[in-house]
């Protein structure tokens, strides 16, 4: 089984994906967590080249091929294996990342994002997504008790960026019944308790 965990900055993705690997230990299932951009070495590099500070202001198209490469890595060499191995796979962010900012906000395309993912991963999706939405002003807050003043790592995106890859993402949600928008704005634990109640039919047996 592989899940994933998507939603804008800060809306809690990390935490939950954690909680999720966590309760599936004490159920005796073993899973993978692991993270985009990253998840493996060369993939840790190529996050370094997309994040860290200073930023060279990548055009989307490099940005979006450094995300596409990076994820072909992680799926070759950490994601697939683990899959093959039986073991559980939680990912935080996957390709619908790359869809809601570099193909929607960033306005690449959704299908020339598509079609990067296909050459890089052979297409390979997860079995749930669980979109973590939060109203804006909520996010802006956890942001800087985490972050101090620093609203996304990339830099030189505003607000309005932001709110564009809300709704790019909330978009994509309705075409695919693989997704599911979940409330973030409620405590950890009530979040928790929404994905455990999706995954139960995956549980059992
Ligand atoms: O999830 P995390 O906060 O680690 O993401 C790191 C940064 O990468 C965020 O600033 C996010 O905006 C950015 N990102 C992006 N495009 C993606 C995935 C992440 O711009 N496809």
């Amino acid at each position: 089984r592989f899940i994933a965990f998507e939603g804008g900055e800060g809306v809690g993705k990390s935490t939950q994906a954690k909680r999720l690997v966590e309760a599936l230990a004490n159920r005796g299932i073993d899973a993978l967590l692991t993270r985009e951009p990253g998840g493996t070495t060369g993939a840790e590099m190529i996050r370094k080249l997309l994040l860290e500070p200073p930023g060279t202001g990548w055009r989307v198209q490099a940005e979006a091929m450094l995300f596409a490469a990076a994820r072909s890595d992680h799926v070759a060499k950490a994601i697939k294996p683990a899959l093959m191995a039986g073991r559980w796979v939680v990912c935080d962010r996957f390709v619908l990342s790359s869809r809601a900012y570099q193909g929607l906000a960033g306005g690449l395309g959704d299908e020339e994002v598509r079609t990067l993912h296909q050459i890089g991963s052979g297409g390979l999706l997860p079995c749930r997504t669980f979109l973590l939405e939060a109203p804006g002003d909520d996010v802006a807050e956890r942001l800087r008790k985490r972050d101090g003043d620093e609203v996304d790592a990339i830099g030189g995106r505003d607000a309005r960026y932001h709110a564009d890859v809300a709704r790019g993402f909330a978009g994509l949600a309705q075409d695919d019944d693989t997704i599911i928008q979940i409330d973030a704005s409620g405590s950890a634990d009530a979040v928790h308790e929404a994905v455990m109640r999706e995954l139960a039919p995956l549980l059992v047996g």
